[in-house]
């Protein structure tokens, strides 16, 4: 995955960190595989091989089979050369991880923490959660090479700042980079928590899908897009707010002042409201699903009839975008086979055929860990661009 910063920049495609990333992506494994696919004389491959094994990035990992001579040695990327720390904060329940440079998880925690308790309260607990992960696989604060963090609210990437959060109380504005960057002294990334849930699907995609839709389907609706294999954030980080498109001509009004947006119809807190209306007991997504998973006439109804509406802002969106898959997630993803029914059944019949015929309509692989994986996968992609694999060997150098 290429972060926007790096696809801007004049790329020559001949620099260590570029040698990192075709072995790390596995388009290289050998000294001479490096040297055909850059055009690199013997000598400067080698050269450069040897500042990334310095480096503790690359490790000789035994010999390649070989038609005569001494095998060729197999190179691999070494993902414990470093570590990361990945955060998902959610509305009032949080996953939070140490990772590997391959976003495999090292230690893993969950809590339930209200995101209104304030960025004092909660920053603060985040970073108590990550010392004490670090503390429990006995590694130090001082090996981590990037932080990647996901909050339920707007986020202006650039910044690393919540920008006028509905749910979370202070948030605004709040510097969240500074306190981790300057604790660990790694570079600190921030998005919001559907973009680092389509970054962790697709991190572990195979074989990977360059254009779809990650659909978020709980309390609210919102949805990331990677296009071209890129996640697309917008102009202010903006991009994919499907949850406020407009679905109905209902008189319903949103959370954001609007009429009929598609998340006052069809999120989790919608459905849930309008069944309590009716006498059951459900207080947001979970219930609504727990009442699916019984059998409940109105609750299966309502989340196929949500599925359909969601379905009706889908269309538009793949009308404009063509994407060869839809990913649902979310906790209303748990009621599945009524929400995709209803999603499938809208999508197919009001797209065009031409964006509609590879288009596969599926749910989360990872589900509660999608987004905390994503977060990981931020960082290493930040990390890992060629431009701060070299800043990086130049700085130890
Ligand atoms: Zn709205």
């Amino acid at each position: 995955l290429v972060s926007d910063g790096e696809r801007q920049q004049t790329t020559e495609p001949d620099r260590p960190g570029d040698l990192l990333n075709l072995i790390r992506t596995g388009r290289a494994r050998t000294r001479g595989e490096l040297g055909q696919v850059t055009g690199l004389a013997r000598s400067t491959v080698a050269q450069r091989i040897d500042a990334l094994i310095d480096a503790g990035l690359v490790v000789e990992v035994g010999g390649a089979p070989s038609t005569g001579g001494r095998p060729p040695s197999l190179l691999g990327f070494n993902a414990d050369a470093g570590l990361i720390l990945a955060a998902d904060l959610g509305a009032t329940h949080s996953r939070i991880a140490v990772c590997n440079l391959l976003a495999e998880s090292l230690a893993e925690t969950t809590a339930e923490i209200d995101i209104n308790s304030g960025p004092d309260v909660v920053l603060a607990w985040l970073e108590e959660t990550f010392d004490g992960l670090l503390a429990e696989i006995r590694r130090s604060p001082g090996e981590v090479r990037g932080i990647g963090i996901g909050v339920p609210g707007p986020v202006d990437y650039a910044h690393g700042v919540a920008v006028n959060p509905p749910i979370m109380a202070g948030w605004h504005m709040h510097p969240i980079k500074d306190r981790f960057a300057s604790r660990y002294g790694a570079p600190v990334l921030v998005d919001n928590d559907v973009n680092i849930m389509a970054l962790g699907e697709y991190w572990v995609m195979e074989p990977k899908v360059d254009d779809f839709v990650f659909v978020k389907v709980g309390t609210g609706i919102g949805s990331g897009l990677i296009l071209g294999g890129v996640l697309h954030r917008g102009a202010n980080g903006a991009a994919g707010d499907i949850g406020h498109v407009r679905a109905s001509s209902d008189d319903v009004v949103c959370r954001c002042g609007n009429n009929g947006c598609l998340e006052a119809l069809a999120g989790g807190a919608a459905i849930a409201g309008r069944l309590s209306d009716s006498g059951l007991e459900a207080s947001g997504s979970r219930d609504v699903v727990r009442l699916v998973e019984r059998g409940n006439d109105l609750a299966t109804r309502s989340v196929r009839d949500a599925g359909r509406l969601i379905g009706q802002v889908l269309a538009s969106t793949v009308n404009l975008l063509n994407p060869s898959m839809i990913m649902i997630g979310g906790d209303l993803a748990r009621a599945e086979q009524q929400l995709l029914a209803g999603i499938r059944e809208v999508v197919y019949q009001r797209s065009t055929t031409l964006s509609t015929t590879d288009l596969s309509i599926i749910v989360s692989s990872l589900g509660d860990r999608s987004g905390v994986i994503g977060a990981a996968a931020m960082a290493i992609d930040h990390i890992m661009t060629p431009r701060a694999v070299d800043e990086a060997l130049a700085g130890a150098g």
